[in-house]
Protein backbone atom coordinates (compact mmCIF):
# COMPACT_ATOMS: atom_id res chain seq x y z
CA UNK A 1 0.00 0.00 0.00
CA UNK A 2 1.81 3.33 -0.57
CA UNK A 3 1.47 5.59 2.09
CA UNK A 4 0.03 8.75 1.10
CA UNK A 5 2.47 12.28 1.74
CA UNK A 6 1.04 13.91 4.92
CA UNK A 7 -2.26 15.90 3.72
CA UNK A 8 -1.44 19.35 6.45
CA UNK A 9 1.87 19.11 4.35
CA UNK A 10 -0.06 19.51 0.86
CA UNK A 11 -2.39 21.99 2.54
CA UNK A 12 0.21 24.14 3.49
CA UNK A 13 2.76 24.20 0.89
CA UNK A 14 -0.73 24.96 -1.58
CA UNK A 15 -1.72 27.93 0.97
CA UNK A 16 2.31 28.93 1.03
CA UNK A 17 2.37 29.10 -3.04
CA UNK A 18 -0.61 30.99 -3.33
CA UNK A 19 0.04 33.77 -0.40
CA UNK A 20 3.38 34.10 0.88
CA UNK A 21 5.30 32.94 -2.27
CA UNK A 22 3.20 34.72 -5.07
CA UNK A 23 3.38 38.22 -3.05
CA UNK A 24 7.34 37.01 -2.65
CA UNK A 25 8.55 35.89 -5.43
CA UNK A 26 11.27 38.31 -6.44
CA UNK A 27 12.66 38.21 -3.40
CA UNK A 28 12.88 34.00 -3.62
CA UNK A 29 13.43 34.53 -7.15
CA UNK A 30 16.79 36.36 -5.83
CA UNK A 31 17.72 33.83 -3.07
CA UNK A 32 17.35 31.40 -5.74
CA UNK A 33 20.16 33.07 -7.90
CA UNK A 34 22.72 32.66 -5.40
CA UNK A 35 21.97 36.24 -3.94
CA UNK A 36 21.78 35.45 0.13
CA UNK A 37 23.64 38.03 2.48
CA UNK A 38 21.84 37.41 5.85
CA UNK A 39 24.21 39.24 8.90
CA UNK A 40 22.54 37.53 11.20
CA UNK A 41 22.86 33.31 12.65
CA UNK A 42 21.08 32.54 15.34
CA UNK A 43 21.04 29.06 17.13
CA UNK A 44 17.75 28.04 18.31
CA UNK A 45 16.52 25.01 20.14
CA UNK A 46 14.25 22.72 18.28
CA UNK A 47 11.38 23.01 20.64
CA UNK A 48 8.27 24.48 18.36
CA UNK A 49 8.03 28.09 20.13
CA UNK A 50 11.36 28.83 19.61
CA UNK A 51 11.54 29.35 16.29
CA UNK A 52 13.59 32.20 15.06
CA UNK A 53 11.83 33.43 11.92
CA UNK A 54 8.48 33.39 13.72
CA UNK A 55 9.44 35.06 16.85
CA UNK A 56 11.67 38.21 15.33
CA UNK A 57 9.52 37.77 12.43
CA UNK A 58 11.55 37.36 9.73
CA UNK A 59 12.00 36.79 5.95
CA UNK A 60 13.24 34.08 4.26
CA UNK A 61 16.66 35.24 3.73
CA UNK A 62 16.88 37.82 6.83
CA UNK A 63 18.23 35.35 9.58
CA UNK A 64 20.24 32.06 9.09
CA UNK A 65 19.01 29.69 11.53
CA UNK A 66 20.90 26.38 12.83
CA UNK A 67 17.96 24.49 15.17
CA UNK A 68 19.24 21.53 17.72
CA UNK A 69 18.14 20.06 20.75
CA UNK A 70 18.66 23.20 23.55
CA UNK A 71 20.54 25.27 21.22
CA UNK A 72 24.15 23.90 21.67
CA UNK A 73 27.14 24.49 20.29
CA UNK A 74 30.15 22.16 21.10
CA UNK A 75 33.16 22.91 20.90
CA UNK A 76 35.71 23.18 18.30
CA UNK A 77 36.83 19.54 17.04
CA UNK A 78 37.71 18.93 14.11
CA UNK A 79 38.09 15.24 14.71
CA UNK A 80 36.51 13.54 11.12
CA UNK A 81 32.88 13.08 13.30
CA UNK A 82 29.96 14.31 12.30
CA UNK A 83 29.26 17.81 13.63
CA UNK A 84 25.83 19.12 11.75
CA UNK A 85 26.62 22.50 14.00
CA UNK A 86 30.06 23.20 13.23
CA UNK A 87 29.66 22.63 9.45
CA UNK A 88 26.51 25.72 10.12
CA UNK A 89 28.92 27.61 11.94
CA UNK A 90 31.61 27.50 9.17
CA UNK A 91 29.18 28.59 6.21
CA UNK A 92 27.64 31.31 8.51
CA UNK A 93 30.96 32.52 9.28
CA UNK A 94 33.26 31.53 6.06
CA UNK A 95 31.10 31.93 2.99
CA UNK A 96 27.83 34.28 4.35
CA UNK A 97 30.28 36.14 6.51
CA UNK A 98 27.21 37.09 9.40
CA UNK A 99 28.33 39.47 11.35
CA UNK A 100 26.33 38.74 14.49
CA UNK A 101 25.37 35.17 15.96
CA UNK A 102 23.16 34.62 18.27
CA UNK A 103 22.26 31.28 20.31
CA UNK A 104 18.83 31.34 22.50
CA UNK A 105 18.12 29.72 25.16
CA UNK A 106 14.55 29.78 26.25
CA UNK A 107 12.31 28.88 29.09
CA UNK A 108 11.05 25.16 30.05
CA UNK A 109 13.56 23.85 27.61
CA UNK A 110 12.61 19.84 27.36
CA UNK A 111 16.31 18.83 26.46
CA UNK A 112 17.92 20.79 29.56
CA UNK A 113 15.03 19.49 32.36
CA UNK A 114 15.90 16.01 30.09
CA UNK A 115 19.67 15.81 31.27
CA UNK A 116 19.35 18.14 34.77
CA UNK A 117 16.85 15.46 36.09
CA UNK A 118 18.46 11.76 37.07
CA UNK A 119 16.09 9.21 35.21
CA UNK A 120 14.86 11.07 32.57
CA UNK A 121 14.25 8.51 29.47
CA UNK A 122 14.95 11.25 27.04
CA UNK A 123 18.72 11.03 28.82
CA UNK A 124 19.30 7.43 28.11
CA UNK A 125 19.17 6.94 24.36
CA UNK A 126 21.59 6.60 21.62
CA UNK A 127 22.26 10.32 21.08
CA UNK A 128 20.61 12.98 22.90
CA UNK A 129 22.35 11.96 26.61
CA UNK A 130 25.32 12.50 24.60
CA UNK A 131 24.90 15.39 23.09
CA UNK A 132 23.27 16.97 26.09
CA UNK A 133 26.56 15.90 28.55
CA UNK A 134 28.14 19.26 28.64
CA UNK A 135 24.82 20.46 30.24
CA UNK A 136 25.09 18.12 32.71
CA UNK A 137 28.52 19.74 33.42
CA UNK A 138 27.56 23.25 33.46
CA UNK A 139 24.20 22.20 36.12
CA UNK A 140 26.95 20.91 38.13
CA UNK A 141 28.97 24.10 38.09
CA UNK A 142 24.99 26.07 39.03
CA UNK A 143 24.78 26.96 42.40
CA UNK A 144 22.18 24.67 44.38
CA UNK A 145 19.78 26.91 46.46
CA UNK A 146 17.68 25.27 48.60
CA UNK A 147 14.95 28.01 48.34
CA UNK A 148 14.83 27.73 44.03
CA UNK A 149 12.13 26.19 42.91
CA UNK A 150 12.32 23.56 40.18
CA UNK A 151 11.67 25.78 37.44
CA UNK A 152 13.58 28.59 38.88
CA UNK A 153 16.59 26.21 39.04
CA UNK A 154 15.81 24.77 35.40
CA UNK A 155 16.31 28.31 33.96
CA UNK A 156 19.61 29.25 35.60
CA UNK A 157 21.28 26.12 33.76
CA UNK A 158 19.26 27.01 30.65
CA UNK A 159 21.14 30.90 31.10
CA UNK A 160 24.23 29.12 32.34
CA UNK A 161 24.36 26.68 29.23
CA UNK A 162 23.78 29.84 26.37
CA UNK A 163 26.50 31.08 28.04
CA UNK A 164 28.94 27.93 27.55
CA UNK A 165 27.51 27.79 24.22
CA UNK A 166 29.19 31.36 23.78
CA UNK A 167 32.59 30.14 25.11
CA UNK A 168 31.95 27.16 23.02
CA UNK A 169 31.93 29.70 19.94
CA UNK A 170 35.42 31.24 20.81
CA UNK A 171 37.17 27.91 20.88
CA UNK A 172 36.48 28.20 17.07
CA UNK A 173 40.02 29.93 15.44
CA UNK A 174 37.83 31.41 12.62
CA UNK A 175 35.38 32.93 15.24
CA UNK A 176 37.74 34.44 17.72
CA UNK A 177 39.66 36.04 14.77
CA UNK A 178 36.86 37.53 13.51
CA UNK A 179 35.29 38.73 16.87
CA UNK A 180 38.95 40.10 17.75
CA UNK A 181 38.71 42.22 14.56
CA UNK A 182 35.04 43.68 15.31
CA UNK A 183 34.03 41.99 12.67
CA UNK A 184 31.44 39.49 14.37
CA UNK A 185 29.83 40.06 16.99
CA UNK A 186 28.79 36.72 19.45
CA UNK A 187 25.20 37.30 21.61
CA UNK A 188 23.55 35.21 24.18
CA UNK A 189 19.34 36.25 24.29
CA UNK A 190 16.98 34.11 26.56
CA UNK A 191 13.20 33.75 25.53
CA UNK A 192 11.56 34.90 28.58
CA UNK A 193 8.29 34.90 27.83
CA UNK A 194 7.54 31.70 27.54
CA UNK A 195 9.31 30.51 31.02
CA UNK A 196 7.39 28.90 33.59
CA UNK A 197 6.07 30.98 36.43
ZN1 LIG B 1 14.61 23.67 24.16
Amino acid sequence: MRIPFPQRLLDGYASFRAGRYASEAERYRRLGEGQQNPTIMMIACCDSRAAPETIFDAGPGEIFVVRNVANLVPPYAPDGRHHSTSAALEFAVLQLGVVHIVIMGHGRCGGIRAITEPGDPLSTGDFIGKWLAAVRDVAATVEHDHDQSRAQRLMLVEQASVEHSLANLRTFPWIRVREGKRQLTLHGAYGRWFRAE
